[in-house]
């Protein structure tokens, strides 16, 4: 399952934990990243991650802080990849650029349609689904360590989650190591996704994304772009601390403590953190995991 070469299968050893920051655009957004990148290194988080934006947006500034979160702070990187207004050159461009750059990981992507689109087109010359860049990625970089997105609440565009399920396995049975799931904020769905996968046969480990929480407004708009619920307990506490920015944090890091406490005793491999390239959240979730014995730096 986990190539030769890949010693250092980052869900080899459990539990583990993986960060993800996305690409800025501005010079007050890098400073921000940096700050984060900075702030999280003596945690020692497994690896980070970095995304990339639509119709290759992001290119050269997904490669450039991957370089700088592996320079200046010795950070394992896992670059995303998307296949969103790319031909399969471009593709093959990227992987090589990535390898380049001596990055061993790569979470492999479809993407969602750009902005205005409503339905995803693939590139002429391009790829459709994530099962196909994950066979590129293997027949180009057998080495690779690859990652795959898995949806606990169902990709929106799924007509089932059996459907979804299917094209999961395609994605694993095409080369995928791990997957790592879309944000949720009640763990029944995870454990259940995660028994529906075993069921169908996945048996890669299955890594539970949670998102730290910094406004009402922010969870609002990502659950409503990738179609996770909210529960209704952690609404109410969100309304309650109001504008109040140390509040919203204390509830935002209380639920993601007890999910991450709950996941880890319930034998999750870890847990990888949306982290919007903010810090603070994640510093305080993993100070309280740590109290408890979860991620000591060996
Ligand atoms: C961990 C994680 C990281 C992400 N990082 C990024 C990022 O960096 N940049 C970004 O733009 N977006 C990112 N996304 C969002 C992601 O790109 C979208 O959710 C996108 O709509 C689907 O991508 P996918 O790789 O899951 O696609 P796929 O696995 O290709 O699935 C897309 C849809 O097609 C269906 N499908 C899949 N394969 C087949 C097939 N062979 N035949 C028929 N139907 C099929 C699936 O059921 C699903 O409904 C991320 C999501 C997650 C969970």
């Amino acid at each position: 399952m986990i190539p030769s070469s890949n010693t250092d299968h980052p869900l080899s050893q459990k539990p583990v934990f993986s960060i993800e920051f996305f690409p800025p655009k501005s010079e007050s957004a890098a400073q921000q990243l940096i700050t984060a990148a900075a702030e999280l290194q003596p945690y020692r988080p497994d690896f980070a991650s970095i995304t990339y934006g639509a119709g290759g947006s992001t290119r050269s500034r997904t490669l450039s802080y991957a370089r700088r979160l592996v320079d200046e702070f010795a950070y394992q990187v896992m670059p995303h990849l998307t296949c969103v207004g790319h031909s399969r050159a471009d593709l093959k461009e990227v992987i090589a650029e990535f390898r380049a750059a001596g990055l061993q990981r790569i979470m492999a992507l479809r993407g969602d349609p750009p902005k205005g689109q409503s339905d995803f087109k693939p590139h002429p010359e391009g790829l459709a689904y994530a099962n196909e860049l994950v066979e590129l990625i293997r027949q180009e970089y057998p080495d690779c360590l690859i990652g795959v997105a898995g949806y606990p609440e169902k990709h929106p565009e799924a007509p089932s989650m059996e459907a979804d399920l299917a094209n999961l396995k395609r994605k694993v049975d095409s080369g995928a190591h791990f997957i790592t799931t879309q944000l949720f904020f009640d763990n029944q769905l995870y454990f259940d996704f995660v028994e529906c996968c075993r069921a169908k046969g996945i048996d890669v480990p299955v890594l539970p994304g949670l998102m730290t929480i910094v406004s009402r407004d922010q969870v609002h708009r990502f659950c409503a772009m990738c179609g996770a619920t909210i529960p209704e307990a952690l609404d109410a506490q969100l309304l309650a601390a109001g504008d109040d920015p140390a509040a919203v944090q204390a509830v935002g890091v209380e639920w993601n403590y007890r999910q991450a406490s709950e996941l880890l005793a319930s034998g999750a491999p870890g847990i990888h953190l949306y982290l919007l390239n903010r810090a603070k959240p994640a510093a305080a979730l993993l100070e309280k995991l740590r109290a408890d014995g979860y991620f000591h730096a060996a």
